[in-house]
């Protein structure tokens, strides 16, 4: 094997210098220096063949100017320099794109000289590190994708280790918890979690849930409402950590600033809720409170009552007025009545200048003195308007639940019924007349001599 090495050297038959090559086990080939700038590959061996895809009796003589890509020769060329000049073995990384694809190789060369001492043969071993290289290009490509993430991720992040010291954070955890660097890179998770107690409405509970989490570590959280001192609400997120095979690593948190969704969203329920020239429920709430009510009263045969009022001659008002002042007597018709609800009734604008009251736990009786007194406070406003002063009147239905009742639907035809009366008998006025049960067709108790 000595032997034959040193023979590697002088020999110039190429399958003699492939055999040789083939005793050293790894990819390895042979260099002829023929100039600075002019290297022709002698020999490769069997596992060179193997692995670059090459064959020996293609290559062998040939200039690596013709055998690889003009990038791959430059660089090449650049380490075998490197080998003449400075007359020691030299050992390189090298990227080579060959037949099979792209190659990494980790690369030595050793010099022989002539009796002059001039270089004038490189010898070669290379072994391929491309799954080295392809674990470690992933690794570094998944750290970029995680910091970028990281960096630009709208939640705060956290990472504690298994001991709860702090591994990761990004900066917009610094952000929602007004925190310092300096903090979090002492890596002590306790000294982070005191910095921020004292930003919570409520501490104790935040504490408590988080003392829990560091030893349930199976468990994850959804969306947890936290409510901060300075009236932002955050949202925590959090999961337990777990290695392939099982062990505990530690918990990922992410914090998400909800205080603009929150508000948000209490802005588009209210106007889902509410009338938006009064300010009071719509027909929607009204019609949802009714069933609700009518359920309940149902069930435990409590009293319930409606009131329909419809304001009396109000397109005369708009025709008169204009329909600006028109909407400021609807304005001032809920201003007057509005003081008169209780928080356990329901005071709706139904369409127009059509509204109606939900009265739960009220008879018949007090129902209608009830609307008797808005009806009064109604025709004692007066309005100002450029064609001289005016009043409205508002004409209402009165109706209460009956054991008969199968749905709210027949309790709201009865109080339209009493309102129809009400309009028809000249308006400014409450029917039914009398407290007497209003479950018999209105018409013929209200009217029963005309
Ligand atoms: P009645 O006494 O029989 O109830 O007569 P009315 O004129 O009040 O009844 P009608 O249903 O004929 O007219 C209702 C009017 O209410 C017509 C419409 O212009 C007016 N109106 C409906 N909504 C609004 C509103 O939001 N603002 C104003 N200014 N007027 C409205
Ligand atoms: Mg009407
Ligand atoms: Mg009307």
């Amino acid at each position: 094997m000595v032997n034959q090495m040193k023979e590697i050297n002088v020999n110039s038959n190429p399958a003699e210098l492939r055999q040789m090559l083939d005793y050293l086990g790894v990819a390895a080939f042979v260099i002829d220096v023929i100039s600075a700038n002019e290297f022709r590959l002698a020999a490769i061996n069997a596992r060179h063949e193997q692995l670059s895809g090459m064959k020996h009796d293609e290559v062998a003589g040939r200039s690596v100017d013709v055998l690889l890509s003009p990038g791959t020769v430059a660089l090449l060329k650049a380490n075998y320099r490197r080998c003449v000049q400075e007359k020691a073995a030299t050992d390189y990384q090298e990227t080579l794109d060959l037949p099979i694809g792209r190659t990494y190789w980790q690369t030595s060369l050793v010099p022989f000289f002539d009796q002059a001492g001039k270089v004038t043969r490189l010898l070669g071993t290379a072994y391929e590190i491309s799954d080295q290289v392809h674990l470690e290009l992933e690794a570094r490509y998944q750290s970029t994708v995680m910091s970028v993430y990281l960096d630009e991720s709208p939640d705060g992040i956290l990472v504690v280790d298994a001991n709860n010291r702090i591994k990761t954070w990004n900066r917009r955890f610094l952000e929602i918890w007004h925190i310092s660097e300096a903090i979090m890179a002492a890596g002590d998770g306790e000294a982070a979690l005191g910095a921020v107690v004292e930003q919570l409405a409520e501490p104790d509970s935040f504490v408590r849930r988080i003392k829990e989490l560091y030893v349930s570590l199976n468990e994850e959280e959804q969306g947890v409402r936290i409510q901060m001192k300075d009236g932002r609400i955050l949202e925590r997120y959090s999961r337990g950590l777990h290695a392939p095979e099982g062990h505990y690593w530690g918990r990922i948190w992410f914090y998400r600033d909800v205080t603009e969704l929150q508000r948000m969203t209490e802005q588009l329920l209210h106007m889902s809720q509410t009338d938006p020239l009064t300010g009071i429920a719509n027909r929607r709430v009204f019609m949802e409170r009714l069933h609700e009510e009518y359920r309940r009263a149902q069930r435990y045969k409590h009293n319930l009552s409606v009131l329909m009022l419809d304001l009396d001659h109000f397109k005369q008002v708009n025709d008169r007025n204009g329909h600006a002042t028109g909407d400021t007597v609807l304005r001032e018709f809920v201003r007057v009545i509005t003081p008169e609800i209780r928080a356990s009734d329901c005071f709706a604008r139904l369409g127009g200048e059509e509204f109606a009251i939900l009265l739960p736990e009220s008879r018949l009786g007090s129902a209608r003195q009830f609307a008797q007194r808005l009806c009064q406070a109604v025709a004692a406003l007066t309005f100002d308007s450029p064609q001289g002063a005016f009043g409205v009147t508002v004409s209402i239905g009165v109706a209460t639940l009956c054991d008969s009742d199968a749905s709210p639907e027949q309790l709201i035809n009865r109080s339209d019924k009493c309102l129809y009366a009400a309009k028809s008998e000249g308006r400014n006025r409450v029917r039914p007349r009398g407290d007497t049960d209003d479950c018999e067709e209105p018409e013929k108790r209200l009217n029963p001599g005309l």
